[in-house]
């Protein structure tokens, strides 16, 4: 529904272990001796600590002296911290490339052998400043929640955040390329070798990243009548045996997101918040919204529009490893136009999620209670549940590089053709509303 991995996140992952593509033990770029890179990375990398954790400070002192409520020094913190990420890309990529931090970290040889090892290295520094950002944001919105919290209450609600993060980022990277050097280790011929390990990375994608993720995810299962509707929805929604599980975030986030490619290795879940306070027709939207993106098989189509850039790049890599200069420029612009195309897809298939929930609604309607009955009532009701779903945090209403903004979406279900003619009219004066709504909340 709304973005769980932010892009500069993404980012810093692909930076991160794209420096270490090309590094040897040997190669220090920047000519410093390996002390001196870790003494002036380590003050580049405590700079940057020193600077995420007096924003938390400034926050939360800017509510104490009340100068701000806790909603806006919320909404300013995260917005600077998500600014501080960004530095965070540029410094980490500062130290790994230009300082030769990279290097220094893969030179022993039990790391420098291990593609595992290695990549846990060289994700170290960036992976570390980023969960003490997310530590620093969720203390505050702890302690501006509930007044009476103790250090390890604080410790206790943020751990599910940050091994969620941990799950869906370093895991599964250092588990995926644990497994390839157990392969290359195998004494076999390197045809064997090579099949052997595009076997294991796409039954790794397709079954055990989903369960890893989902078992990262608190989560509780549905019951009573609740359940009973739920589950014919995603029935009728064609989604087989996908179970839908309650994701719990202790009522303070109001999210739903689909995990996985394939049934029986994916799994829906809905935010306890978001089951709890969203009227039925609007969570059927969100549901069906969901169940969108599994039918039509948005994640495949967002991983597998990338492979074409990195594949030519690949081609050409006999030439570029004769011209060290360019095989850098490359593997930046690979990373760019990953990223630009990977924008554009996101974009895309969130609008065309939005058209399918809708359609989906009105012929499920037919069959079940509690779900939109014409298209615009269903972008009606998605556009409503776009809008509660934001309420708490204004910058989720914002563009982001996986989803475009609430307004975007509710404008573009106004423009979709639908075949009855006075429902566009409907449509239209529907998202009209909602847009009014949405401009009068942002002011
Ligand atoms: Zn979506």
């Amino acid at each position: 529904m709304v973005q769980v991995m932010p892009i500069s996140l993404f980012l810093m992952i692909l930076m991160s272990l794209a420096c270490g593509i090309e590094v040897t033990e040997s190669a220090n770029p920047s000519g410093l001796t390996p002390t001196e890179t870790v003494f002036a990375c380590g003050g580049v990398l405590l700079a940057l600590t020193l600077l995420i954790h007096s924003l938390g400070v400034i926050a939360k002192s800017s509510v104490t002296q009340n100068r701000m409520s806790v909603e806006d020094a919320g909404v300013l913190l995260a917005r600077r911290l998500e600014k501080c990420h960004w530095l965070a890309v540029g410094m980490v990529v500062l130290c790994l490339e230009g300082l030769g931090l990279a290097s220094v970290l893969v030179s022993p040889p039990w790391i420098a052998n291990s593609l595992a090892m290695k990549s846990l290295a060289l994700l170290f520094p960036g992976m570390s400043l980023f969960l003490f950002s997310v530590l620093t944001n969720e203390k505050f919105s702890i302690a501006g929640e509930r007044k009476r919290v103790s250090r390890t209450g604080i410790l206790r609600l943020v751990l599910p955040k940050l091994s969620f993060i941990s799950a869906i980022s370093i895991l599964p990277i250092v588990l995926l390329l644990g497994l390839i050097d157990v392969v290359q280790m195998i004494p076999i011929e390197p045809t064997y070798r090579s099949a052997a390990t595009a076997l294991i990375v796409i039954l790794f994608i397709v079954s055990a990243l989903p369960w890893l993720v989902s078992q990262s995810i608190g989560h509780s299962t549905l019951s009573g009548k609740k359940k009973k509707w739920i589950d014919e929805l995603t029935k009728r929604a064609g989604l087989g045996n996908t179970p839908v599980k309650i994701w719990r975030t202790n009522h303070r986030n109001m999210n739903a997101m689909a995990i996985g490619f394939i049934s029986p290795f994916r799994t829906l879940f809905l935010s306890d918040q978001l089951v709890a306070e969203l009227p039925s027709k609007q969570l059927a939207m969100v549901l069906l919204h969901e169940a969108s993106h599994l039918k039509r098989q948005h994640l495949p189509i967002r991983l597998l529009c990338t492979i074409p850039i990195w594949v030519t790049a690949a081609a050409f890599s006999p030439w570029l490893e004769q011209h060290q200069g360019i095989a850098s420029l490359t593997t930046v612009m690979c990373i760019v136009l990953t990223l630009i195309v990977l924008r554009w897809v996101a974009h895309q298939t969130e609008y065309d999620a939005d058209a399918e929930a809708c359609r989906l609604a009105v012929r499920i309607s037919r069959e079940l209670d509690g779900v939109p009955q014409t298209l615009s009532e269903s972008s009606r009701e998605l556009s409503r549940a776009l809008l509660k779903v934001s309420q708490q945090r204004s910058i989720a209403r914002k563009s982001t590089w996986m989803h475009p903004s609430v307004l975007t979406r509710i404008q573009n279900m106004r423009s979709h053709p639908h075949p009855e003619a006075q429902e566009r009219g409907l449509v239209a004066e529907a998202a009209t509303r909602m847009q009014a709504e949405l401009t009068s909340a942002a002011c």
